[in-house]
């Protein structure tokens, strides 16, 4: 019998507590705008639980996936300096985990080309996130960027041989194709790449104020480091529905669920408990109650995010650092590439 999802997850689990050592964990993220309560719940929290488990921790700022969906790279160099506090605020520690950029490790990038080789074009057409994103993109005419850049992330992935990967459920069809690039170079040049699983959170697909997923470049998100008010306000502004009494019903009642499972997730308490205690409050109690329970839990982030912010030599220096190590690693798996390759 084929084990389920859970069960899967759970035996996944159980390896990584067991032997951390063997676990290199990889994941990062687009520095388009400021991290949010889905990159929280949705990854940034399992990678420091990784981390304060053991296993080696790599964060990318995908800084050239930036222009899949966009021409410019507007406010560049501001957004990866807040995605720096972010990351030191929830807990990424430099002194056990590696934080660098696309753009400062050349040796990476370059695995793109052979790994472009190993799929095909009705491949790349049929993953459903390029799909969506495609939908929500600020360009008239889909580039070649976009359509390829999963497998950009394979190299990203595959670069330091990562094996385990913290991720929100849009990035499971990227994974897919991840798994299927190390497969096929494994098989025609030789052993040298693992095929790795993907980490689901319990909040694989948190949705923003609009009752989509929350996304930087949406609109509809709570950043990590707005403040109470700021807060306040965008709650204040999600989309509920008609209904007075309040459940926990995400498939029927997406902007309600949302809002629910976020105090949920907030207060490490079950949603439909939530959902029941606010009952006939009505959306206004539902709001209040959302509100507290975000700013209560991020209020120690916000807090050490502004710590981090009086000292932005010693940020800039977690990334030069993150950067040396990355370039490290990636030289050795590209001269291991050109090995096998015979190139
Ligand atoms: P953009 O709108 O620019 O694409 P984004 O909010 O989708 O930004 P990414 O940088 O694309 O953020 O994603 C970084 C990581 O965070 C990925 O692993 C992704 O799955 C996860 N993630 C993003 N949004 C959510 C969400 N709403 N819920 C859970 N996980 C999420
Ligand atoms: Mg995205």
């Amino acid at each position: 019998a084929t084990a389920s999802p859970e069960q899967r997850a759970a035996e996944l689990e159980a390896r990584i507590r067991q032997a951390p050592e063997r676990f290199r964990v990889m994941t990062g993220d687009r520095p388009t705008g400021p991290l949010h309560l889905g990159h929280y719940f949705g990854t940034l929290h399992n990678r420091v639980r990784l981390q304060e488990l053991g296993v080696d921790v790599f964060v990318i700022i995908a800084d050239y996936q930036v222009l899949t969906d966009r021409d410019v790279a507007d406010r560049l160099g501001e957004y990866m300096e807040g995605m720096l506090l972010d990351y030191l605020a929830v807990g990424i520690d430099p002194a056990r985990s590696t934080v660098f950029n696309h753009s400062a490790v050349p040796a990476l990038n370059q695995l793109m080309l052979p790994f472009l080789s190993l799929v095909s074009v009705a491949e790349l057409n049929r993953n459903p996130t390029v799909k969506d994103e495609i939908v929500h993109s600020r360009q008239a005419a889909v580039s070649g960027l976009m359509f390829t850049y999963p497998v950009h992330q394979a190299a990203d992935i595959l670069f330091c041989k990562g094996n385990l990967v913290p991720v929100g459920q849009d990035q499971l069809p990227h994974l897919e194709v991840t798994r299927t690039v190390a497969r096929r170079f494994n098989e025609r040049y030789g052993a040298v790449f693992p095929e790795p699983d993907a980490l689901l959170s319990e909040a694989p697909l948190l949705l923003g104020t609009d009752g989509t997923k929350m996304s930087k470049s949406r609109g509809n998100s709570i950043a990590l480091g707005a403040d109470a008010d700021e807060t306040a306000r965008l709650i204040k502004g999600a989309k509920t529905d008609a209904e007075r009494y309040i459940t926990y019903d995400p498939e029927n009642r997406p902007g309600v669920s949302s809002l629910v499972l976020l105090a949920a997730l907030c207060l490490d308490r079950d949603p439909h408990a939530v959902a029941e205690e606010i009952g006939g409050g009505g959306a206004a109690a539902l709001k209040r109650i959302v509100t507290e329970a975000v700013n209560s839990r991020m209020a120690p982030i916000r807090a050490r995010r502004a710590e981090y912010a009086r000292d932005m030599g010693y940020v800039r220096s977690v990334l030069r650092a993150g950067n040396e190590r990355a370039n490290e690693i990636a030289a050795a798996t590209l001269d291991e590439v050109r090995g096998v390759m015979g190139a």
